[in-house]
């Protein structure tokens, strides 16, 4: 039995797909997630998530499962260590300083998000790829499927990713291209960390993630495993040049550590002997918004996570903004007042709180980027980098969703949309 008189079809079953899912479905919402894969399966070694995106999945319900599910007893307080890429690594910024709650767990390696943890199981659908959305005569959207199936919702969540065929919908304007190219590749791979140890490497990269700062390139490391594995990411960025257009070939393709080390001349031992270890290294070509979206919404179509707002990955905080989309969404959408007659109201709410914000933070990762490969530079020594990071993480980490929802709700009993 339905608690309201919509349905709602989410696009992607992604992280933010299924954050999404999960509250409609428990409000007693009729949901449809349609997913592109055969299958959920893992896909990389974890993402990093702030003390906001973990705030966030509390207030969802979520985070139990999700630990539950991670391959660590439970969520761990692990920030980044910035050392000097050079001589002999030393720190230069410790990010520990901007957790105001010691106890707030950071960084969660999921393994895999198995929706029938939380009873959502019969309620996605796989192999399903959206290639459209139109609207009906009466209203409802309809999202057309490669197959050649359709589905009728009242309202769509587009949960499809960086690629999102739901964004083309919001956009209504197919000569409008703001996804781009960012002239930042990412190398990634894992190593045995007993491996760095007996080469030789002197940092700790067991104890908390590390992040290695130099002139034109970073390097990141977090341990994996219960810490047997250091999961690396060198970053290798032109900052100079304007975002082109989105690339036509695939983003992921292999390389080399020759390839890396290339790139990374004249940095400190432990860094060039990790890219040594960097045996089969995969490179990923890093795609963001340009300009940002100042909508995410139209008509009864909404989007949240990359859909809405891919960005670069120097402050950890993608999926942490999809996350606060889905929380301040699934908010709105799940109070008593919410019903088909006033979605569109609801949406417009949604789209005032979350577009600036989530921008705001897009463009932040964009920055901290620059600062992190202008160590060395002329200008930038130990200490003005050090005091460059200063002022990063605070508005991200500490930002106040809850004041967001709240102050929606308000308005939204102002405008007499809400009954108080
Ligand atoms: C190198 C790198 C490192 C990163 N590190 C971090 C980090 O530490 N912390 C962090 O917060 N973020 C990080 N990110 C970003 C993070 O991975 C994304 O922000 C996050 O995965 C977005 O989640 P999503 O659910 O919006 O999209 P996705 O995870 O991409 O999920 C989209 C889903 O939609 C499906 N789909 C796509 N198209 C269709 C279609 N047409 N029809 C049906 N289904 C479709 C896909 O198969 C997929 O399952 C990183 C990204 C990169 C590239």
């Amino acid at each position: 039995m339905s608690g309201k008189d919509f349905n709602v079809a989410i696009i992607g079953g992604g992280l933010c797909g299924l954050a999404a899912a999960v509250p409609l479905f428990r409000a007693g919402i009729r949901v449809q997630v349609f997913e592109n894969a055969p299958e959920f399966s893992e896909v990389g070694a974890g993402v990093g998530m702030g003390p906001n995106s973990v705030r966030a999945l509390d207030s969802l319900g979520l985070l139990p499962a999700i630990v539950a599910r991670s391959e660590q007893a439970g969520p761990k307080t692990r920030v980044f260590n910035f050392v000097s890429g050079y001589d002999r690594h030393e720190q230069v910024f410790d990010a520990r300083r901007f957790l105001r709650d010691t106890r707030c767990p950071l960084l969660i390696h999921y393994q895999t998000t198995n929706p029938s943890n939380v009873g959502l199981g019969i309620y996605r659908q796989f192999n399903k790829r959206c290639t459209s959305i139109t609207t009906s005569e009466t209203g409802t959207h309809i999202v057309h499927f490669a197959d050649r199936s359709t589905y009728e919702a009242d309202l769509v969540i587009g949960a499809d990713g960086i690629k999102s065929v739901t964004r083309d919908y919001v956009i209504g304007d197919k000569d409008f291209k703001p996804l781009k190219y960012t002239h930042t590749e990412a190398y990634r791979a894992l190593v045995p960390h007993q491996d760095l140890v007996n080469a030789g490497v002197k940092t700790d990269l067991q104890t908390r993630p590390v992040c290695f700062v130099g002139l034109g390139g970073h390097l990141i490391c977090f341990p994996i495993k219960d810490n047997s594995v250091i999961n690396f990411v060198a970053f290798v960025s032109d900052h100079d040049t304007p975002w082109v257009p989105e690339l036509t070939g695939p983003w992921v393709t292999p390389s080399s550590p020759e390839e890396l080390k290339g790139f990374y001349k004249g940095f400190g031992p432990d860094v060039m002997t990790i890219l040594d270890h960097m045996k089969e290294p995969s490179r990923w070509s890093v795609h963001a918004m340009d300009p940002p979206l100042q909508s995410f919404v139209r008509d009864k179509v909404v989007l949240v996570g990359d859909a809405a707002h891919p960005m670069l990955p120097h402050l950890g905080a993608g999926v942490g903004q999809g996350i606060e989309d889905v929380l301040v969404l699934t908010q709105l959408l799940t109070r008593p007042q919410t019903k088909k007659s006033n979605l569109s109201d609801v949406l417009a709410q949604y789209n005032k709180v979350r577009p600036p914000r989530a921008n705001w933070v897009l463009n932040a990762s964009t920055r901290a980027g620059e600062k992190y490969d202008a160590f060395h530079s002329t200008k930038n020594d130990t200490q003005t980098t050090a005091k460059l990071l200063d002022s990063i993480w605070e508005p991200v980490w500490n930002y106040d969703l809850k004041k967001d929802i709240e102050d929606s709700i308000h308005t939204l009993e102002e405008k007499g949309i809400f009954e108080k």
